[in-house]
């Protein structure tokens, strides 16, 4: 994003708050709380990239992701790699692939409901508020009546059906099963963005989770950020910030962070950490904070994402249009079943290198049968979940003997799927198993998968419970924040981008009313 004129503060004067993270929960933040006259300052860990610097090449594009090792265990490791979070100025929205339903209201109520999983502090109707504020901000498109919530209003009409949402929604139709075109932060008609510049609506291209070079799909780069910067924040790539200081009361007066092989020290009244599920927990883990709880690093979920491929006749390459344009949230509470929660369907079109890691790691295909199923790729039609996740005593974060690039003991994550988890993927396979054959699929492959990396500084009302309180303010530090995928108290069956954002508004509210 262009930082020319940006306006920077000293080192030495004590900013009122240092945003750690410009991705989905550190940039609404961050511009809520400029437009509102604070001193704030963005330390990035990763670069900051000009539009035409992204590219289809998958190779390529992991310069977008967080491509520093983290360790995985369990029996169902979760990938990081490119199906990580995020790196660099826009986080985890560069390679986000915009697809966004919004939270169900039972799912914030999943303990009250199930006995399962932990209920949200979070007014739900507040929370739609803040939905809709960031859907009109950054430029969401949907359908128009939205067939599970009728009321719902969308800009614009939703990007353009690929050849798998074509075929998704046909197994539907014959299947009796509602789906529709998805909402999506992709816009379909050329838009103005405010400090941003014009954006052209979208061009169907498959390779969104590369990073898009023209605008169409909404990061917080080309949307949240530039607000920042127009009302006087700071923004700071290459920072990676490894340590917090404090007073002799507990509070955070300043945060010490590297950039080029030098460290430096930001001082600050208050401190927002927003690095993601595996960043946040690890640093405060490190300097040992805001850990009172011991919940720092617990209750790990990650989003069971299965997918079901279908072998058609008719060629599809799926890698052509927007990649996500179908979905069903019929299963957010499917009948007759013995599982908390549900999980909704969206179809898939993916690039190649991503549908090979796929085949091998979910698949477990090696030699020939590997070979055989991607030559089929442009004849095959995904479908898959994201499903909700329970926490359980094994799945969590601790740092391991080993240091990173920056010094900092790595990450170490296991996760195992309960039998909350299986029920809900036997269930999801079943259903999308049948999708497909009544769409015309000649054969099946199921591909094991989980995806995001939440919960690991949990929210809660009780300070035993969790690491932040229902506004995302630390139990044990009253200057301190969180505003990340790690404060969800629950996975939910809605992909977590959009909630996110909007907890980010709705915290920075929290702390202009505070401060
Ligand atoms: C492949 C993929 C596709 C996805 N698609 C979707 C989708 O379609 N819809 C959806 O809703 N969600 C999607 N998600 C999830 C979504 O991207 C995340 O939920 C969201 O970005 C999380 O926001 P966050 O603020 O927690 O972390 P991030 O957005 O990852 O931002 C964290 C930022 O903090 C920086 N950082 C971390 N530690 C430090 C440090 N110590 N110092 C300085 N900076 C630091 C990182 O570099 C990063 O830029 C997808 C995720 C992946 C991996």
């Amino acid at each position: 994003m262009n930082l020319t004129g940006m306006r920077t503060y000293d080192l030495d004067e004590v900013v009122d708050v240092v945003v750690v993270g410009t991705g989905a929960g550190g940039a609404p933040l961050l511009s809520r709380l400029a437009e509102r006259g604070l001193r704030v300052v963005a330390l990035e860990a990763g670069p900051n990239l000009e539009m035409d610097q992204f590219t289809p090449d998958e190779r390529e594009a992991t310069r977008i992701n967080w491509m520093s090792d983290r360790f995985s265990g369990g029996d169902a490791p979760t990938a990081f790699g490119p199906n990580n979070s995020g790196w660099g100025i826009g986080g985890g929205t560069l390679h986000w692939g915009a697809f966004t339903p919004r939270p169900d209201r039972r799912d914030l109520a999943l303990r009250t409901e199930t006995g399962e999983g932990r209920d949200w502090p979070v007014d739900y109707d507040e929370l739609i508020g803040y939905i809709t504020e960031v859907e009109r901000t950054i430029g969401v498109s949907g359908p128009m009546p939205y067939p599970w919530d009728p009321q719902r209003e969308y800009l614009d009409r939703p990007p353009r059906r690929n050849a798998p949402a074509d075929l998704v929604l046909q197994g539907c139709e014959r299947l009796g099963i509602t789906a529709t075109d998805s909402p999506a932060a992709i816009i379909t008609s050329d838009r103005e963005q405010p400090h941003h510049g014009p954006r052209k609506a979208s061009i169907d291209v498959g390779s969104i989770h590369q990073g898009d070079r023209f605008g169409y799909k909404a990061t917080t780069a080309i949307t949240y950020l530039p607000v920042a910067v127009a009302h006087s924040a700071e923004i700071r790539p290459d920072s990676m910030v490894h340590g917090i200081e404090q007073d002799a009361s507990g509070s955070v007066t300043a945060v010490v962070y590297l950039r080029g092989g030098v460290e430096y020290r930001q001082r600050c009244a208050a401190l927002v950490l927003a690095g993601g599920g595996v960043e946040t927990p690890r640093l405060l883990l490190n300097t040992g904070l805001a850990n009172s709880s011991g919940q720092v690093g617990r209750n790990f979920l990650a989003h069971g994402a299965v997918q079901v491929w279908g072998r058609f006749d008719e060629s599809i390459r799926g890698y052509r249009g927007y990649p996500s344009a179908a979905i069903t949230e019929d299963f957010v509470r499917p009948d007759g079943v013995d599982f908390a929660g549900g999980y909704l369907i969206q179809s898939l079109g993916v690039m190649p290198l991503t549908y090979a890691t796929s085949l091998v790691r979910g698949g477990s295909l090696w030699g020939r049968e590997l070979m055989d199923a991607l030559d089929a790729w442009q004849f095959s039609a995904g479908i898959g979940i994201n499903g909700e996740c329970l926490p359980s005593e094994g799945n969590r974060l601790v740092l391991s003997q080993e240091t990173d690039e920056w010094g900092i003991p790595r990450a170490e994550i296991s996760f195992s799927p309960g039998p909350n988890e299986q029920a809900i993927d036997e269930h999801a396979i079943g259903v999308m198993t049948r999708i497909l054959e009544a769409a015309g699929a000649r054969e099946t492959r199921v591909l094991a998968r989980t995806a995001h990396t939440i919960g690991t500084c949990r929210m809660s009302v009780d300070p035993a419970d969790g690491v932040v309180d229902a506004e995302g303010r630390s139990h044990d530090i009253p200057n301190l924040w969180i505003c990340d995928n790690s404060t969800f108290p629950s996975a939910l069956s809605a992909n977590p981008g959009l909630t996110q954002m909007a907890l980010s508004l709705r915290t920075a509210d929290r702390m202009l009313a505070a401060i």
